[in-house]
């Protein structure tokens, strides 16, 4: 059975390669954000590379957010003493700035879905490090009228390529929008809390389902985490047990860099 799997797997490596090889023919890979000609289907020229802001260590062990610098015995921040969130962890790649504002717009838009991929490739390597069993991937969804006036959710693409690259099991269905609610630009931390509150459910066909297992929530920006927080209530209310929360971006100062 293992020799047949391996040798079955050598064709497919070779068709992947070869079809790779091809659409770079026919479609000469191009960088994602500027256009130039680069040597893979998706990712950045060495130009705008450095446009990306990476959160490094020191951060936040609970929220993400980037420490300007390591204090011994500190891991948490102020803001996470003063009000645990309620999920038990959140991290991002990526600082929200021009660059990675760029790419999110322009996916988030429709412009260019294959942003999706460049940036599940930066959230994928961070999967493990939640320490999650068998996590269920899971996209914060649209309300279904915004879904049709908008044609696609953002997020749900990136937990389809999270969920291809790392073998968990993506699930667009135990999580929904019971209400719409307004856009969350221009509104302080607390308004943003107040919109979204009881906007998400659990289907009750669904809480079976959910009851005891690990959650890895997937958005494009944690801004004040008012939306994920938000998710979380219903799903620990259907016996959820551990949440992560993995955002492409995140807005390091919400008051400078409102979205
Ligand atoms: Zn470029
Ligand atoms: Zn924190």
């Amino acid at each position: 059975m293992q020799r047949e799997t391996l040798q079955d797997a050598a064709p497919i490596a070779a068709f992947k390669f070869a079809s790779g090889k091809v659409l770079d023919f026919v479609l000469p890979p191009r960088c994602a954000s500027c256009g130039a000609l680069t040597e893979r289907q998706v990712g950045l020229c060495s130009a705008c590379w450095p446009g990306l802001s990476f959160i490094t260590d020191p951060f936040c062990e609970r929220c993400g957010v980037p420490f300007e610098f390591a204090v011994p015995g500190r891991s948490v921040c102020a803001a996470c003493l003063r009000r645990p969130p309620a999920f038990d962890r959140a991290f991002s790649p990526l600082s929200y700035g021009d660059m990675s504002r760029t790419l999110i717009l322009q996916l988030k838009h429709g412009d260019r879905l294959g942003h999706a991929q460049l940036l599940a490739n930066l959230m994928a390597p961070h999967v493990a490090s939640f320490g999650l069993e068998s996590p269920l991937i899971m996209p914060v969804p649209l309300h279904p009228w915004r879904l049709i006036w908008r044609r696609f959710n953002q997020s749900v693409l990136l937990a389809r390529h999270l969920a291809r690259a790392t073998g968990h099991k993506l699930d667009v269905f135990s999580l929904a929008r019971r209400r719409r609610t307004k856009m969350q630009q221009g509104l302080d931390a607390r308004q943003r809390r107040e919109n979204v509150r009881a906007a998400f459910m659990v289907p009750a066909k669904r809480r079976g389902f959910v009851k005891g297992r690990d959650i890895l929530l997937i958005d494009d920006v944690f801004t004040t985490g008012a939306t994920v927080e938000a998710c979380c209530k219903p799903l620990r209310k259907a016996g959820a047990r551990r949440i992560g929360v993995l955002t492409a971006a995140r807005v390091v100062s919400p008051q400078s860099a409102a979205i």
